[in-house]
């Protein structure tokens, strides 16, 4: 074996081993320091030379070298000596490069010294106007560009001699160019080209582009990569990708070629020679932060080979391969990040431990005009089972609309309550704070005798052993009120208070808060959950959502939390009948509506989503509301709502339209939250198509409150046949838990669930409907949690580091 086969065994050895210097007996310096001279002696390459004596391995340091310095000298190494076996194996004669298009992606070349956090401009031809561009698609540093996924790859892997090419077919081929000429192709200047290989000719032509005919010199190698078009009898490549053949990876033609989300002003040939650039100098200095047990286990690539593969794959497979191990580092991030946060809620202080007065619990039951369901039932003792332990519970129920969790959370707080301690339930609109209080109050005044207190605090008595205090604070209270209101609380004078975000408002102070129940999850961030927690002394924490939330995505998005399920609506209640007409139906549908406010019942009208802007959508429901008044229901009384209303108009127009002061309440999607108007009975929603079935879901459980029957009548703009097999579920599928499988699977979880704004950091590459990767990443996660759950190690360092990175866009968890 010669001495440089030898230097790079125990090169990659030592790597194989975590750099621990444990390569060779003696340690590599001495190694090093023995052997260096006779290694030079067998170069004989005046640039490698050079190259050599700058690694001035006779005198090397390694082992006082830190990790990371390790890393970067191994890497320095080992990149001579690539470039040497290269110069080698060319003397030696083998085949000429021109007939093997290099992977790009495995062989770095020139690497760099620049740090990863460098902003883009140290990568060649990124001046300050390109960057700019760049900060447009969230790439500011060259780490952003190492994780500037492209969306897809098109292959021109598929090289043809020219003799063998198909028409239609994505192929490539490498050849010289026999003529390359400005011509007139249609009534513009082109490009036209000549170019073949051993087999036959081919005509290339490329639309509006003159200047390229100067860069095509005759002879010159070329590889062409594109679609096989006929003209006139004759194959033809039409505006092909192209790349001139040099001793240079290819980028846009010859092998999978990475398709990037673009901006005005970036072109696909630049951003693939910046992406290459950043791969081929920066991908090295990528911290791996896994553990190389987990890699190993669940056979993920190293980090910084899967960034080079997932820009330039050697083929598919290793284009998957990249994906699963960085998506896999995105849901291993995700699932770490909230168990470490239920951790500090549940462990990191003491919860307070409630006493379950029996009495108590069975006295409301009894007083109630029905019987718990059997959900309702096995989901109460879930939450009493929590609410007795030392440590906070961290639980989310979720429950269609009318599965009956308001009762169960009235049980949970007064539970608190009879221990001495306050409990608070927060709603997102002061319609449902309102809404919640008068339902609270409405079982209370069963349980107890009712006493009005001063403005909006009710008391009860006869009950508990001391008289319970119940209070609605909502921002459009007086700000004496208010103030008043904050002092009773900060006094321990209520029990319970039910409001808005003015709850957490900076000027209310609980004196013993001991449970938070937050409704409607989804409308709240993280950042609202925690300033209620903070409220009180570490309290518990009862999270409810009439969203379904498939089981995958729920442990996921809140893996932090425990989850129940209400999965049975009350005895009796009937389903929405819901009919997918035809746009030309719609008269037929306004006459259903006149039918149905002449017989008393009030009806929603839900004006197409518009995904472009907020301000069109508004633009759109108002023209169609004053349509609606002077067109088609001139006799009857019509309101409208949208998102762009101020807080209090909206509340206003809720209020009248649940008072049954409006007929016909025209509205953009903002409806949707929980809101109760008994006499509602026709939800019809235009532009159906355009919506998710859980939002329609949500939609239609707005009509039918009362014991009368509820309709829901989808109108689409446009019926392509998916959209009309997707709507017709609607009609046939009546469980919420089901149609958000189905959406997830047909529209995928970012249009499902936006995970932005549940404060968690963004998911590029993973994909939430892939329950083997959820649960591969979940468990390797809990694994590690278990064995060093405050990622202490030195060997975690790196780990604990990427976690912190990772979540600090998202919000600040208690
Ligand atoms: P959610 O908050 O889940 O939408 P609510 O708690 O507001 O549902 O309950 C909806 C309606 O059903 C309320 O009028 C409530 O009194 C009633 N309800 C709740 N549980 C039951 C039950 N087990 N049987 C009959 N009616 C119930
Ligand atoms: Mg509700």
């Amino acid at each position: 074996m010669s001495g440089i086969d030898s230097l790079r065994n125990i090169l990659e050895l030592e790597r194989q081993k975590d750099y621990t210097d444990k390569a060779v007996i003696g340690g590599l310096d001495k190694y090093l320091h023995k052997q260096a001279g006779q290694i030079r002696q067998s170069i004989n390459d005046p640039h490698l030379l050079g190259g050599f004596d700058e690694l001035n391995l006779a005198r090397s340091n390694y082992s006082t070298y830190s990790l990371a310095e390790r890393r970067r000298w191994m890497a320095k190494v080992l990149d001579w000596l690539d470039k040497l076996e290269g110069k080698t194996a060319k003397n030696v004669g083998r085949k000429p490069v021109v007939n093997k298009p290099k992977a790009a992606a495995s062989r770095p070349r020139e690497k760099r010294t620049e740090e990863l956090d460098s902003p883009i401009t140290v990568i060649k031809g990124v001046a300050i106007n390109i960057a700019n561009k760049f900060a447009k698609l969230n790439v500011r540093t060259v780490s952003d560009l190492l994780h500037f996924f492209p969306r897809r790859y098109v292959d021109y892997s598929q090289r043809k001699p020219v003799s063998a090419l198909i028409e239609g077919e994505e192929q490539t081929i490498i050849g010289t160019i026999w003529q390359a000429r400005v011509a007139t192709l249609g009534y513009r200047k082109g490009t036209e080209a000549i170019v073949g290989d051993e087999t036959g000719n081919v005509r290339v032509v490329w639309f509006n582009q003159p200047y390229l005919a100067k860069r095509f010199r005759t002879n010159a190698r070329v590889v062409i990569s594109g679609t096989v078009g006929v003209f006139k009898g004759h194959k033809v490549f039409e505006s092909p990708e192209w790349e001139l053949l040099e001793d240079k990876d290819l980028i846009h033609t010859g092998r999978l070629v990475p398709v990037y989300p673009l901006t005005q002003g970036l072109y696909p040939r630049q951003v693939r020679k910046w992406t290459k650039e950043a791969v081929d100098g920066f991908a090295c200095q990528l911290d791996d932060f896994l553990p190389s047990d987990i890699k190993t286990r669940c056979r993920l690539l190293d980090l910084p080979a899967a960034i080079a593969q997932i820009h330039y794959p050697d083929d598919r497979t290793m284009a998957e391969r990249a994906r699963g191990r960085l998506s896999f580092d995105e849901l291993f991030l995700l699932q770490l990040g909230v168990l470490a946060r239920k951790r500090d809620w549940q462990e990191g202080q003491p919860g307070t431990a409630f006493n379950i007065d029996q009495e108590v619990v069975s006295r409301f039951l009894g007083c109630l005009p029905f019987a718990l369901t059997q959900a309702q039932e096995r989901v109460l003792q879930e939450i009493l089972t929590d609410l007795q332990q030392a440590k906070a519970m961290s639980r989310l129920l979720q429950g269609e609309v009318g599965s009956g969790k308001t009762v169960i959370a009235t049980l949970a707080l007064l539970i608190a309550a009879a221990n001495g301690y306050q409990g608070a339930l927060m709603a997102p609109t002061e319609v449902l704070a309102e809404q919640h209080y008068a339902n609270i109050c409405g079982y209370l005044s069963k349980v107890g005798t009712e006493e009005a207190g001063e403005g909006t605090v009710m008391r009860y008595t006869g009950f508990l052993s001391r008289p319970l205090t119940v209070a609605l604070l909502v921002g459009s209270l007086s700000s004496a009120e208010k103030q008043s209101l904050h002092d009773q609380i900060k006094q321990g004078e209520l029990d319970i208070v039910i409001g808005t975000h003015a709850l957490i408002q900076k000027d209310v102070e609980f004196s013993t808060l001991g449970l938070a129940v937050i409704d409607e999850q989804h409308r709240f961030g993280v950042l609202q959950r925690s300033a209620l927690r903070q409220k009180g002394f570490n309290p518990h924490v009862l999270v409810m959502t009439a969203t379904p939330i498939p089981r995958t995505m729920a442990l996921t998005l809140y893996g932090d939390l425990d989850i129940s399920v209400i999965d049975e609506l009350p005895p009796g209640r009937q389903v929405v009948k819901t009919k997918c007409l035809e746009p030309q139906d719609r008269e037929k549908a306004y006459t259903f509506l006149h039918r149905e406010v002449s017989n008393g019942r009030q009806a929603f009208i839900i004006c197409p989503l518009v995904e472009e802007s907020e301000v069109l959508e508004v633009k759109a429901a108002t023209t169609e509301y004053e349509r609606l008044s002077r067109d088609v229901f001139p006799d009857l009384k019509l309101g409208l709502l949208h998102g762009q209303m101020p807080g209090n108009d909206k509340e206003k127009v809720m209020r009248s339209f649940r008072g049954g002061e409006l007929d016909i309440l025209v509205s953009t999607s903002v409806v949707e939250v929980g809101i109760d108007v008994p006499k509602a009975s026709v939800m019809m929603v235009e532009g159906a198509e355009r919506f998710g079935l859980s939002q329609l879901h949500q939609f239609r459980g707005r009509v039918g409150r009362d014991k009368e029957q509820g309709y829901c009548l989808l109108i689409p703009e446009k019926l392509s046949p998916e959209a009309r097999e997707r709507l017709l579920l609607m009609e046939k599928v009546h469980d919420g838990f089901a149609l958000a499988e189905k959406d997830l699977e047909i529209r995928g979880p970012g249009e499902f669930f936006g995970a932005r704004q549940s404060g968690l950091p963004d998911l590029k590459l993973a994909k939430l409907t892939d329950l083997h990767s959820l649960e591969l990443a979940r468990q390797e996660a809990m694994t590690l949690f278990q064995s060093d759950p405050d990622l202490k190690k030195a060997k975690h360092k790196p780990l604990r580091q990427q976690l912190n990175r990772a979540w600090s866009g998202a919000a600040e968890w208690s």
